[in-house]
């Protein structure tokens, strides 16, 4: 093995591509979700990234969620937790509603444009 190939290879930190989001398809992009060897809070575990956009629950939790946590729901059901704030639409199943407030990351900035 030479060293360039070693130096490609993933860091062990990393456990796994974040899983995607219908509705947030690029958080790495808008900076919502970050590589961090932080522990998360929920399952105290560490996956490699972090979210750190908006967290709307009763405790702290800005930037102490993984990603995965909150694309399978386990965050918001233990936390009540909502990460895009309210979202309203018309011609939007409330399942589909639900989907991108529940299960969804938001970003900074999400709400600020009004
Ligand atoms: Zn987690």
């Amino acid at each position: 093995m030479t060293a360039s190939s070693r130096r490609s290879s993933r860091s062990l930190l990393v456990t796994g591509e974040i899983p995607y989001f219908r509705y947030h398809p690029d958080p790495m992009a808008t900076g919502s979700v970050v590589a961090s060897d932080a522990a998360c809070a929920c399952r105290g575990r560490e996956r490699g990234y972090v979210y750190t956009g908006p967290v709307y629950a009763a405790e702290q939790l800005g930037g102490r969620l993984c990603p995965w946590c909150i694309a399978d729901g386990t965050a918001a059901a233990r936390y009540e937790a909502q990460f895009c704030g309210d979202v309203v639409g018309d011609d939007v199943s409330r399942e589909v509603l639900m989907a991108i407030a529940e299960r969804t990351l938001g970003f900074t900035g999400w709400q600020e444009e009004q």
